[in-house]
């Protein structure tokens, strides 16, 4: 069988293309061109069982290397992945900073997605956690770590709002906070994919706190000829968005279970929050019986106002009552982010 890449444009690339290297590799991009690199084996040998046993073996393997085939007086390896990912793998070995991402870019997952599955297959360990570290990274792994997002995320909005003021634009012609923050749907697909489950509880509460017709790509496609549009006020006030349509069918029933039980624990929430008071105030005793429900769709930030002194309930008792509802609201969030992942988790 003629070799395919004879009738392809062999396209050398530039800064992985080594004078001294000693194995040439030959990718296929598409039915016309074909991408050449010219490596070290020692160097991927280094990084990758699986290089180090297709360079030790004696005769061509029949998937990967054809016989004989010679490329500028070095032997050839021939691969089968996507031309794309495997440049990235290889530039990834020889300059790793070429795979540092912007901190909590909501592209991150789509990019890092081939080049993950890539490492997985040639056991590039070292790689492969360095690239997981930090998608985990972009995560909060506590409810510490939520809270200093979400402060961020706020602080983020109200600086690109004044920038949008300073440059002579109106509010909604501004980008977003969502343009410079994690996107859970692509992150929830990832962490299946690539095995990142850490990062799961976070990205489907996010998901859980996201109306479906918030949708990342509709919402930037949107016009800016229709200013009043809702999306544009949305955006204004900070709201997110996800990638709904990345989204299987086992994720929306995950979501769909995670939504019901983050309700149960909301209704269970109003009854914890109501045991048995000796207070001499009358006041504080009204207030005991009518701490609210959280009625919001984001019960993390519900409770958060629980835990305030200076906010209803709390703001209308005595020092020793409001201590204590801060001190049940902070036990009950700490117990709500832990199971999280149990509540979005397979069943
Ligand atoms: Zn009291």
């Amino acid at each position: 069988m003629a070799s395919f890449s004879s009738l392809t444009t062999l396209i050398q690339i530039a800064d992985l293309y080594f004078d001294d290297g000693n194995i040439v590799v030959f990718v296929d991009r598409d039915l016309e061109a074909t991408a050449v690199f010219r490596l070290h084996k020692s160097i991927l040998a280094s990084q990758s069982a699986v290089f180090a046993d297709l360079f030790s073996l004696p005769a061509p393997s029949k998937d990967t290397v054809e016989s004989n085939e010679m490329y500028d007086g070095v032997p050839v390896v021939r691969m089968h992945d996507n031309a794309k990912d495997i440049e990235g793998l290889f530039r990834a070995l020889y300059c790793p900073s070429s795979i540092l991402f912007k901190r909590r870019h909501p592209d991150t997952p789509l990019k890092v997605k081939g080049l993950l599955a890539l490492t997985t297959k040639y056991q590039v360990d070292r790689l492969r956690e360095t690239i997981i570290s930090q998608v985990r990274a972009d995560w909060p792994s506590s409810i510490f770590e939520w809270d200093v997002l979400e402060e961020e995320a706020g602080q983020l909005q109200d600086e690109i709002l004044q920038e949008a003021l300073q440059n002579g634009l109106e509010p909604w012609q501004s980008r977003a906070a969502d343009d410079y923050l994690p996107e859970p749907a692509s992150a929830i697909r990832l962490a299946y994919e690539a095995s990142i489950p850490e990062i799961i509880p976070a990205a489907f509460y996010q998901l859980s706190r996201t109306e479906p017709s918030q949708d990342y790509d509709r919402w930037r496609a949107l016009s800016n000829d229709d200013p009043f549009h809702e999306a544009h006020c949305d955006w204004i006030d900070g709201a997110r968005t996800a990638r709904w349509s990345m989204l299987v069918q086992e994720d929306l029933l995950s979501l769909a279970r995670g939504k019901e039980k983050l309700q149960r624990f909301a209704e269970e929430i109003h009854r914890s929050m109501l045991p048995v008071v000796t207070c001499c105030r009358m006041g504080c005793l009204d207030v005991w019986k009518d701490v609210p429900q959280p009625v919001r769709k984001d019960l993390l930030r519900d409770l958060k106002e629980f835990c305030s002194e200076t906010r209803y309930p709390g703001k209308g008792m005595c020092g020793a009552c409001r201590q204590e509802i801060n001190r049940r609201a902070k036990r009950l969030r700490g117990d709500l982010w832990g199971r999280l992942g149990e509540f979005f988790g397979e069943e």
